[in-house]
């Protein structure tokens, strides 16, 4: 049977499919790999399945042209972890989990965006420490966001997921900036960024990571945006520059942030975790059982058709 290596446990129905298919080695870790187990998994394996985290630069692929490797089925939908380009000149394919994460990532979304507009965090740690004196009219005033502007910042699979949610369960108005010109099902405008930063009462960042849209919102984006205005981030950390961003909040320049990622995950900076106007989730998107498990059949069925030789389901990279 083709060996197959997973970087990190994975739900048990995925590992016993697997196990079906292949001799399975499972890390038990949950840390990121080092290179040095990069550069063995890619010798001693027919296929690995790695994750967020498992970062495969460039020089982990320097000599592995003819390892035994030949596909990296990624666990997820991002992939900016991995050197595709340098995958592909050692002739190691790549693929993704699409679909998978979408409806999963775009509640969470939702949530970040109600918990900011609402108040939610701060609400939850006042009732908490024992302080809440009574509602009362002006107590906590956030911002309704029904009939409000939504503004997606890349309108992708989850980015139309959420602005669905976000016209028909929350009534607002969608405006979206996108790479490509982009045909969608929910009313909506396709306008420019700095248009979509000057009209939104809500930025969502839904684009993937990477060297195109890194630091894509920094202080000249958070400058344009409106001062009663919420930033939400579900994308990868590094698509807003954090430092700004804490500038920005402390300022005053935004009313708030919601973040499911990070800069330098799991690091996240004391400022931001002492401002109240800041909701702060642990890369949450698709953390639900059956989304994994779906996520896990998905490498998986990337990596049976790769030692079967039948064309790969989800490649990525062009
Ligand atoms: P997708 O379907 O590929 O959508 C990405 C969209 O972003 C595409 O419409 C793309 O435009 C657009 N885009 C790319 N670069 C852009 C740029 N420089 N400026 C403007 N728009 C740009 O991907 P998806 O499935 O929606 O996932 C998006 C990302 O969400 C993933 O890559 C991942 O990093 C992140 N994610 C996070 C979580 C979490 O747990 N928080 C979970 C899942 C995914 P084109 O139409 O021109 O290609």
């Amino acid at each position: 049977m083709p060996e197959l290596y997973i970087t990190r446990p994975l739900p048990d129905s995925v590992l016993e499919a697997a196990r079906a298919a292949f001799n399975v080695t499972v890390r038990t870790q949950t840390s990121p790999l080092k290179k040095g187990e990069m550069r063995a998994a890619l010798v001693l394996y027919d296929v690995v399945i790695p994750t967020l985290g498992d970062l495969f630069a460039a020089d982990v692929f320097d000599g592995m042209a003819g390892s035994r490797c030949r596909l990296l089925a990624n666990f997820g939908v991002g992939y900016n972890h991995i050197d595709v380009a340098a995958a592909r000149a050692a002739g190691i394919a790549v693929t993704n989990t699409p679909g998978a994460v979408t409806e999963a990532t775009a509640d969470i979304a939702l949530m970040l965006m109600l918990m900011s507009a609402r108040r939610a965090g701060e609400g939850e740690r006042l009732v908490r420490s024992g302080k809440w004196t009574g509602w009362h009219p002006t107590q906590m005033l956030g911002l309704h966001l029904g009939a409000k502007t939504c503004g997606i910042v890349g309108m992708g699979r989850i980015g139309q997921a959420i602005a669905r949610r976000a016209h028909f369960g929350l009534g607002m108005e969608i405006i979206y900036h996108n790479r490509s010109a982009k045909a969608i099902d929910v009313p909506a405008r396709q306008v420019g960024l700095n248009d979509l930063l000057a009209q939104s009462d809500m930025v969502v960042m839904a684009v993937p990571g990477g060297a195109e849209t890194r630091h894509m919102i920094g202080a000249a984006e958070l400058c344009a945006m409106q001062s009663h205005a919420h930033l939400i981030n579900i994308a990868r950390g590094d698509v807003v520059e954090e430092a700004a961003l804490i500038a920005a909040l402390q300022a005053g320049q935004i009313a708030g942030a919601g973040l499911d990622v990070f800069e330098h995950e799991p690091d996240v900076p004391e400022a931001l975790r002492r401002m109240d106007t800041v909701t702060l989730l642990p890369h949450l998107g698709t953390a639900a059982l059956d989304v994994r498990t779906e996520m896990g059949m998905m490498a998986l069925a990337n990596a049976t058709a790769q030692v079967q030789g039948d064309p790969l389901p989800n490649p990525v990279g062009g």
